[in-house]
């Protein structure tokens, strides 16, 4: 008979299928990473037993002395990582932390403006599928048909039509590198919160290699998976907390500080207790994101996605927007060197993974085909930087891309790529 004590090798076994999965493939997409051994061992460990609503010294459980400090150190560590005055790191993921934010600012019905979701948004920023979408008014805002950029002045037109109670930044599949100053004027304009989602380019931001979200942005969320190298989870951040109440009153007239609406937003208003072995993979994280070590990551992170973009473009390939700021582009297959060709997001995401080359399909702006077919493939650099990539194999990596899409109905060719590509990624180990 089974036990507890019998292992479970069906899951085991599939464990060690993925590991290899991941270590003899090309990973790019842009969401994805690979986290250090000691953030893994963290979110693998006792810490999963442990009951601890509430926050540091103020829990509704007993035994919390523990994981009490780890949950602060892991709140001083983002708060020094992006120059923070407040953290809350409980958030079980993204989608979570935008949640809890909606929760402890809005009202049902309230109108939010945010990011089109098929211009490169993300589903919790209004999608009619997520809550979002479903508890409030969602207005959009998107990029220039031309340029494949936003442009403030519509973003501002847009804001003064529908007055917004939230205006959200932040994105998926956006290669540029936002105006938070300008979006918070315009957000001051029309007396909305401005949220800003960093989730996609945390890590570049944490570096100080993109804009500073945290200047400007009421509110900051992020998931910490992303280019921030840790492991899956989410968090929200806040610079100037006195300026944040706005106004908003508990039942009995006093002000709120934002801090304290937040922190309920997330226990209990949208999460129970929370996850002390993820809250502590964080903080391994935060404190490995605090490094020169990690400086020298995401400043060859953005080369990599540099060096990417311009050998597509050499190749005839259409970047949204012609290029990238941060670790991600996106590229419009429907044309390739000037041609019309027959290639969707779904024939290069299913071709190329036959090829061990991950990537996703993705809709691009304006895109006339649906969301399980689209026009685009979206990809990014994190992961393979992490696996120790530099340039040339970014220029490599594009070479094997482009053979295999314009040889995607030649299975024996494709599989002498696959066997190539395996053989290449023994030279960059991971979890050795
Ligand atoms: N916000 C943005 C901008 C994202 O790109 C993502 C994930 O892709 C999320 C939120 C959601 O994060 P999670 O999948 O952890 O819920």
């Amino acid at each position: 008979t089974t036990t507890s004590r019998t292992r479970d090798t069906q899951i085991f076994d599939l464990i060690a299928k993925e590991q290899h999965r991941q270590e003899s493939g090309i990973e790019l997409i842009a969401s994805e990473n690979f986290v250090s051994p000691q953030v893994m061992e963290a979110a693998g460990s006792v810490l999963t037993n442990k009951y601890a609503e509430g926050l540091p010294g103020k829990r509704y459980y007993g035994g919390c002395e523990v994981v009490d400090e780890v949950e602060q150190v892991a709140i001083d560590r983002v708060k020094e990582l992006f120059g923070a005055s407040w953290a809350n790191v409980q958030p079980h993921s993204g989608a979570n932390a935008n949640t809890a934010v909606f929760l402890a600012t809005l009202k049902p019905g309230d109108t939010i403006l945010g990011f089109d979701l098929s211009h490169g948004g993300h589903l919790t920023h209004g999608s009619p599928v997520n809550i979002s979408g479903k508890y409030f008014r969602p207005t959009f805002y998107g990029v220039e048909r031309e340029t494949g950029v936003i442009n403030y002045d519509v973003v501002e037109e847009t804001a003064h039509r529908e007055k917004p109670k939230m205006l959200i930044c932040g994105a998926s599949a956006y290669s540029r590198d936002w105006d938070y100053e300008r979006l918070r004027a315009i957000a001051d304009s029309v007396g909305a919160l401005m949220l800003a989602d960093v989730s996609h380019p945390a890590g570049l931001i944490a570096k100080g290699l993109l804009n500073d979200p945290l200047a400007y942005a009421h509110i900051v969320t992020t998931t910490t998976h992303k280019t921030l190298r840790g492991t899956r989870g989410g968090l929200i951040m806040l610079r100037n907390d006195f300026e944040n109440t706005l106004g908003i009153k508990t039942p009995k007239g006093e002000l709120r500080m934002m801090s304290s609406l937040l922190d309920s937003g997330v226990f209990p208003g949208t999460q129970g207790g929370p996850l002390e072995h993820i809250i502590a993979a964080k903080a391994i994280a935060f404190g490995e994101a605090l490094t020169d070590e990690f400086y020298d990551y995401a400043v060859q992170v953005k080369a990599n996605a540099q060096a990417m973009a311009s050998a597509f473009v050499d190749k005839g390939y259409q970047i949204i927007s012609g290029g990238t700021d941060n670790h991600l582009m996106l590229i419009d297959l429907r044309t390739k060197g000037g041609q019309t060709t027959n290639l969707t997001g779904k024939l290069a995401e299913n071709t190329l993974i036959k090829a061990d080359i991950t990537i996703n399909k993705n809709m691009v702006p304006f895109d006339d085909k649906s969301p399980m077919v689209t026009s685009g493939m979206r990809v990014g650099t994190a992961a393979m930087t992490t696996r120790g990539m530099k340039e040339t194999d970014m220029v490599q990596i594009v070479t094997y891309i482009d053979e295999v899409l314009t040889n995607h109905d030649n299975e024996a060719k494709i599989s002498t790529i696959k066997t190539e590509i395996n053989a290449w990624m023994k030279a960059f180990p991971l979890y050795a």
